[in-house]
């Protein structure tokens, strides 16, 4: 099974992800933690996508497949996995089919207001160290400005500057947006709203997931 997680930045794929992995043990994916983890341990491909990071646009198709196949290989996506972030155009759909076809896919396009993802990308904060992310207004940590979970000192991320926002939006409009009609074409696109709180926006989605996994019989058993 593979999950794909579409939507625009802010719009809440990497939490909804994390519930995913939470609720059915698939590993996450997010070729943007790719992306950063590469860029920071200087790795080839990390060197080559450090130009490209953080001004709003894409990083080239094969930098990011390169990533991906990596990762794909290891033994805990056997199974299945989400990806978060990936596919980000029409092209690495079709790279996607090629490197890992076959295997049954739901996607699921998070619809949030522009006013709505604004506001998420303002207060997003992350830490450097394990890439928990914390919201200043809705998900604090105990202490102002440090991770719970290790300690770091949190920062805002390189491409959540206000000015950048607008360059994210549009990428997403023109280059992501017409995946929402190639997995509608599929059959296996499923529209989820994502302006309420995370446990409003998962509850659609783990319904969706139960019945492909489990059957209706079983999903309709759960509260
Ligand atoms: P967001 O979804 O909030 O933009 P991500 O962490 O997914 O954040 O991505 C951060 C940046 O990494 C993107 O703006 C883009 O430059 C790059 N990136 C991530 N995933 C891809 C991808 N699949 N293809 C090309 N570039 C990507």
């Amino acid at each position: 099974m593979r999950v794909i997680l579409l939507g625009a930045p802010g719009s809440g794929k990497g939490s909804v992800g994390d519930l995913v992995r939470s609720a059915y043990g698939f590993p996450k994916i997010s070729t943007g933690d790719l992306l950063r983890e590469a860029v920071q341990n200087k790795t080839p491909l990390g060197v080559q996508a450090a130009s490209q990071m953080g001004k709003g646009g894409l990083v080239d198709d094969a930098i990011v497949l390169g990533l991906l196949r990596e990762r794909l290989a290891r033994p805990d996506c056997r199974a299945g996995y989400i990806l978060d972030g990936y596919p980000r155009n029409l092209s690495q759909a079709k790279d996607l089919e090629a490197l890992d076809g076959g295997r049954p896919e739901i996607a699921f396009l998070i619809e949030t207001r522009e006013d709505v993802v604004v506001r998420r990308i303002e207060s997003r904060r992350m830490c450097p160290g394990c890439e928990a992310i914390y919201n200043v207004i809705t998900k604090k940590p105990a202490q102002e400005g440090v991770c719970d979970a290790c300690g770091t000192a949190l920062v805002r991320r390189q491409d959540d500057r206000p000015d950048l926002v607008p360059e994210r939006m549009k990428t997403y409009h023109t280059k992501t947006e017409p995946l929402i009609a190639y997995y509608q074409a599929k059959g296996v696109l499923h529209r989820i709203d994502g302006n309420g709180t995370l446990e409003e926006t998962f509850r659609p989605v783990r319904s969706v997931l139960d019945r492909v996994l489990h059957g209706p019989a079983e999903s309709q058993a759960k509260p």
